[in-house]
């Protein structure tokens, strides 16, 4: 069926949905992007998101072309007329098309370009995979200084995830110096008793939405949080790990480069904060 997505103001078919091949976006992965999921036909932590959006436009000083009404708007308005009940959000904003290419900044007087659509996932709460957990590789970490900034430079996690297809794992965790910084497109935790650890926030991860949420429930349920680093054989030796993302809420881990992490089933802190999650997210959706 196809979908009606948001370009620049229209509500279009989505055959019909254009961008310049001169915009900034296309030529120098010059944008930013948000993933807000759907459950309920309602939208999960729209706040967060709008917030980490805002941050993202600011660090690389580009306009914001929406103000977070409008954006709760367009998305509601995506998600009636795609009939979506569980599923995702996609937003992207370019610093648009001045009409060439060159390596230097557009002065403001050139739009930013936003596009936005659905992606429907009718298992999205209950995929399969969360049922038996991801099994992981770690691969060096190669993406640039700034990961914090959420832009559409998604070479390197998309070869990341070519790599574990190619190994028959879901996903890679990135390492650098010798501890683990995220997964392709989740943050990544391990479980050691009664304690949850994941690595400090800074330039080197996203500062994730579900992490953010996750954090707190964990607190409120009397879980111990640690923020550090930890290396890949503190957690291939942990009781558990998880990954955690807007689409994939909280994801046990079960295996990392061929090793069994704990019983290598989901394990109960995962699958319990998972619970809580979607339990807690469902009440605030807008
Ligand atoms: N880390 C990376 C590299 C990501 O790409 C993502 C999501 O796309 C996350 C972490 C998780 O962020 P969030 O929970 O906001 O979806």
């Amino acid at each position: 069926m196809s979908r009606t997505v948001y370009v620049n103001g229209d509500y279009l078919p989505e055959a019909d949905a254009k961008v310049s091949i001169f915009d900034r976006g296309f030529l120098m992965a010059d944008g930013v992007y948000e993933v807000t999921s759907v459950l309920d036909g309602k939208l999960i932590d729209f706040e967060g998101h709008a917030v980490r959006l805002a941050r993202s436009l600011a660090e690389l000083e580009m306009a914001s072309p929406i103000g977070d009404d409008d954006l709760a708007g367009m998305f509601r308005e995506l998600v009636r007329l795609n009939r979506i009940e569980q599923g995702m959000i996609y937003l992207q904003i370019t610093r648009g098309n001045p009409g060439d290419r060159s390596f230097v900044f557009p002065d403001a007087s050139v739009p930013s370009t936003i596009v936005a659509f659905t992606q429907d996932v009718p298992n999205l709460a209950e995929p399969p995979v969360a049922k038996v957990g991801f099994k992981v590789i770690t691969i060096p970490d190669l993406r640039w200084d700034r990961v914090d900034i959420k832009t559409t430079q998604l070479l390197y996690p998309s070869m990341g995830k070519m790599l574990a297809r190619k190994a028959g794992c879901d996903d890679s965790w990135f390492v650098a110096d010798g501890a683990v910084t995220e997964g392709t497109s989740n943050n990544a935790y391990i479980v050691k008793g009664n304690r949850i650890i994941t690595r400090q926030l800074g330039s080197d991860i996203l500062h994730g939405i579900t992490r953010a949420a996750v954090l707190r429930f964990a607190a409120e349920a009397q879980f111990e949080v640690e923020e550090r680093a930890f290396t890949v054989a503190e957690a291939q030796a942990a009781d558990e790990a998880f990954s955690t993302a807007a689409s994939i809420f909280v994801m046990p881990v079960v295996e990392i480069d061929g090793k069994t992490v704990g019983t290598g089933k989901p394990g109960p802190v995962a699958v319990r904060l998972r619970e809580i999650y979607l339990e807690e997210m469902r009440k605030t959706a807008i």
